[in-house]
């Protein structure tokens, strides 16, 4: 993608005046980030450029030793001249882990390490429509879980947005069509950006977007691609010559750039520099394609597990598949998707800015929904999306004495699922309390390992009078449409009855979450 500098354009409007409602789109990639807004002339979702005059910025950042930070393309640089300053990939750390980067003794969460970046677009943002930009849906892969959505939920907020939705990263994607005349019937869209691979079932009828199954790995991308591609350079074309920090950080963008040529060309080099002195790297198409052929295979067994599911769930044919993210472009991805689905249109349209741009024209949807009567600028039908759940909901109980979860509500169903219950039976003679703990996870089966699944919160069922051992009682699970679990626990004979609502923990209390917050707007005024 060609670049411009933002500061020769010469703007002759003031792109405020084109861009209402006042909201934006995010994707929060695991390699790029972008953010876009609803056009009201264009009626289409448009990028924002960053200060280089690119659209993407790339998620990395780096702590200088001036305690100054780069955000973007200059960080990305750094990462040879500072790489234990210079952190990327930190999207595959959100929800999951509490550091992602310890500089100066300080420790950074991941959620600060994408609120700087997140920063950082909305600053770009701010001067291009010449406004404040408080509004913000932002997409996250359809199959991240409710502490990776919480967590990007908790960066959007520290980086200053008012976050108005979390959108999945192939919904965004639909959004992003001109037109869902050509989309109706089932369509798959195939999402494989630099860190996750998402791939989702929608179902188009006239203006509804309807989300039928969820699928994918948040730890395969590009990344996955270029780390192999850097393991085959070393052994077989270096022969193990040793490199120097600064080599490895030139070998591993050199490589990227190669795999990039190799998706246009047959065989392209590059040079990198060794202990041994500088070396001409010669490589091909067929080379790289063997050396990441298990990520490819890995991917092939994702899309016929969605394959063999639409076929379960009795969902005909499909009408189209729908390429988005960066690494779709390799060819590889492109036969192995022709060969799974012969005869299938293949649409490959704004690879890089789908996600975007869709969430944009997603987030002018949810104003216009919310504030009908107050707009009038935009008169256009609005879409309607249903969403699934993405994860299966049980409780832990003991089957033939081991701990097990007890799935009631499984992944893939429609939101909001209604009240659905299991019967359970005390443990002890004149038990007088249950304890309810809910999980999460991405199985199917009606019974799994607890160390499989992930604790979502927990309440207790008080008993009262005595029971005999193996008296029933009664768990029931509802999933409402933002994620809200309702948890109901009924002992039947003395009807006592206990109900939680458990929404997905903030991952920060209230005070950690001020100090982080408190950080990165420091660090983000001096950009
Ligand atoms: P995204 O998250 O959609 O920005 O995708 C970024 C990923 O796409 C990175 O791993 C890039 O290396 C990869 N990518 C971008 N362009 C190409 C290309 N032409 N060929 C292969 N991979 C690409």
């Amino acid at each position: 993608m060609g670049g411009t500098n933002k500061k020769n354009k010469g703007y002759t409007d003031n792109r405020a005046d084109r861009f209402f409602p006042r909201i934006v789109g995010i994707d929060a990639g695991t390699t790029n980030c972008l953010i876009a807004y609803p056009d009201n002339i264009t009626k289409r979702g448009e990028c924002i450029r960053n200060e280089d005059g690119f659209e993407t910025t790339p998620s990395v950042v780096c702590i200088r030793p001036d305690a100054e930070i780069d955000i973007g393309r200059t960080a990305k640089g750094e990462a040879l001249l500072y790489p234990d300053r210079t952190k990327a990939l930190y999207k595959r750390e959100i929800g999951h882990q509490k550091v992602s980067l310890t500089v100066d003794h300080i420790d950074y969460s991941p959620q600060q390490m994408t609120a700087l970046v997140l920063g950082r677009l909305k600053k770009d943002a701010e001067e291009e429509l010449r406004e404040e930009v408080l509004d913000a849906v932002i997409t996250v892969p359809a199959y991240f879980d409710s502490n990776q959505r919480k967590a990007t939920e908790e960066a959007g907020r520290m980086a200053g947005y008012n976050v108005r939705d979390i959108l999945d990263e192939p919904v965004a994607v639909v959004y992003n069509a001109d037109s869902l005349d050509a989309l109706q019937g089932y369509n798959l869209v195939v999402d494989v950006g630099g860190g996750t691979s998402d791939l989702v079932v929608v179902h188009v009828t006239e203006n509804t977007i309807e989300e039928k199954l969820i699928d994918g790995d948040t730890r395969l991308g590009g990344s996955d691609w270029d780390r192999s591609f850097v393991e085959f350079i070393k052994r077989d074309k270096l022969c193990g010559k040793i490199l120097d920090k600064e080599g490895e950080g030139e070998l591993a963008i050199n490589a990227e750039e190669a795999k990039k040529k190799l998706s246009e060309k047959e065989e392209t080099w590059f040079t990198v520099n060794t202990l041994s002195g500088r070396e001409k790297v010669t490589v091909t198409r067929d080379e790289f394609e063997a050396c990441t052929l298990e990520w490819l295979l890995k991917l092939r067994d994702i899309v016929n597990r969605v394959d063999e599911t639409m076929k379960a769930r009795g969902i005909p044919g499909l009408n189209s598949v729908i390429l988005a993210g960066g690494s779709t472009r390799m060819p590889q991805i492109m036969r192995m998707i022709e060969g799974c689905f012969p005869g299938i249109r293949v649409i490959a349209r704004d690879l890089d800015t789908a996600v975007a741009k869709g969430a944009a024209m997603y987030a002018k949807d949810l104003v216009l929904n919310n504030s009908r009567k107050l707009i009038r600028d935009f008169e256009e039908e609005t879409r309607k999306l249903i969403r699934v759940s993405s994860r299966t909901y049980g409780v832990a109980a003991y089957v033939d004495e081991e701990r097990k979860v007890c799935n009631i509500l499984y992944r893939n169903e429609t939101l909001p699922i209604p009240e659905k219950e299991d019967i359970f039976y005390t443990r002890y003679v004149n038990q007088k309390e249950v304890a309810i703990d809910v999980y999460e996870s991405r199985l199917d089966d009606p019974f799994a390992e607890v160390a499989d699944c992930v604790q979502v919160g927990n309440c207790r069922l008080k008993i009262c009078g005595d029971l005999p051992k193996g008296s029933p009682l009664t768990i029931s699970l509802a999933l409402e449409e933002d994620g809200t679990l309702l948890v109901r626990g009924r002992e039947l004979t003395g009807q006592t009855e206990v109900t939680a609502v458990m929404q997905t923990k903030a991952l920060l209390d209230e005070n950690e979450f001020e100090i982080q917050k408190n950080v990165v707007e420091g660090l983000l005024l001096v950009l």
